[in-house]
């Protein structure tokens, strides 16, 4: 099924992702949590791609089994920053052999000991959405950031590539997790002020550990507001109720969405089905 007619269909709608192993030795407990994942029946799962290519035949694996053996739709990253334009059309070929059609289309991160762009290859994510029209009808998601990337240093220049990156041909755009729900209202705002008017998926990341927060941070840039700060500080040290806080104030970010209208949401459930069910039993009034 095409992701963008679930969006579009009536009611509220949480999906989750799973990221592959870097070797084939992880692949079976990936697979485990992706099928305690599927048991929620979440309106998709979607399956992060490594952006050196190394976990890219995974990445088409696990999207195949979460479409053909789970039955829930799947969606495929695939990000081109670091590949050849002729692996990366291999892989959209695999895909669409797979069945699966739709693809979260990505540049990826410049690889710090890389040339970028290779010559004659990829420079930004619009270059693949042309490519991946050019080769099947598939339902394409790209990434936005609320808080900017972390590459552009006004967001106004960023928001205008986004114009762009969308009027290439994307159907749906996720953002980069945020920890302050009025940052997205304020890009929602901005970005339709600008003429986007495509679904807008806020992705909320549960933060479990105090380490995972340092690190999604560095990576992304997103900032974290003083309350979260102090939930860290205080919960840090302590792993369960650290899990706990960060699942409940994940649920609080999600039920104030959803009061403020917004019907699809994604989780970056990182692999962790039993924080996936956490949150779907916090909101099992909710979400029906
Ligand atoms: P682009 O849209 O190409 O934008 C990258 C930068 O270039 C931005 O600063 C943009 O403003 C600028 N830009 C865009 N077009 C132009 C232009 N024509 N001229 C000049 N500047 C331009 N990474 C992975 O490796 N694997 C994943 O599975 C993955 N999944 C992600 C999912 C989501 C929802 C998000 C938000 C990010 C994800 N990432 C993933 C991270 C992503 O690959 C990085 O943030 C990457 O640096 C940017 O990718 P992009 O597709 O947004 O790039």
């Amino acid at each position: 099924m095409r992701i963008i007619d679930k969006i579009k269909a009536d009611g509220v709608h949480i999906s989750f992702e799973v990221f592959p192993p870097k070797t084939d030795a992880g692949f079976e407990s990936v697979l485990k949590a992706t099928d305690g994942i599927a048991e929620l029946t979440p309106s998709f799962i979607s399956v992060t791609y490594g952006a050196g290519g190394g976990t890219s035949k995974n990445t088409v694996k696990i999207a195949s089994h979460i479409k053909n053996d789970l039955k829930i739709p799947a969606l495929a990253h695939l990000t081109c920053v670091s590949s050849t334009k002729e692996e990366v059309h291999k892989v959209i070929g695999q895909l669409q052999k797979e069945g699966i059609e739709n693809i979260l289309a990505l540049r990826g991160d410049i690889p710090q000991d890389g040339q970028f762009p290779l010559p004659g290859q990829y420079s930004h994510a619009c270059e693949l959405i042309e490519d991946i029209k050019k080769m099947g009808d598939f339902c394409i998601g790209a990434a936005c950031y609320p808080e900017g990337h972390v590459e552009m240093e006004h967001k106004k220049d960023d928001i205008r590539y986004l114009k762009e990156k969308v009027d290439c041909g994307v159907d749906f755009i996720t953002t980069q997790m945020f920890f302050n729900n009025d940052i997205f209202y304020n890009f929602l705002y901005r970005i339709r002020e600008q003429g986007i008017m495509i679904p807008v998926l806020p992705g909320i990341m549960p933060i479990t550990t105090k380490k995972q927060l340092a690190r999604s941070c560095a990576l992304s840039g997103t900032a974290v507001p003083q309350r979260f700060r102090a939930i860290v500080d205080y919960f840090g040290d302590d792993p369960a109720a650290m899990k706990q806080a960060g699942i409940v104030y994940a649920t609080d970010q999600i039920i104030d969405l959803i009061a403020n209208g917004v019907r699809n949401i994604h989780v970056y459930s990182m692999n962790k089905p039993e924080v996936a069910a956490a949150i779907m039993q916090n909101l099992s009034e909710i979400v029906k």
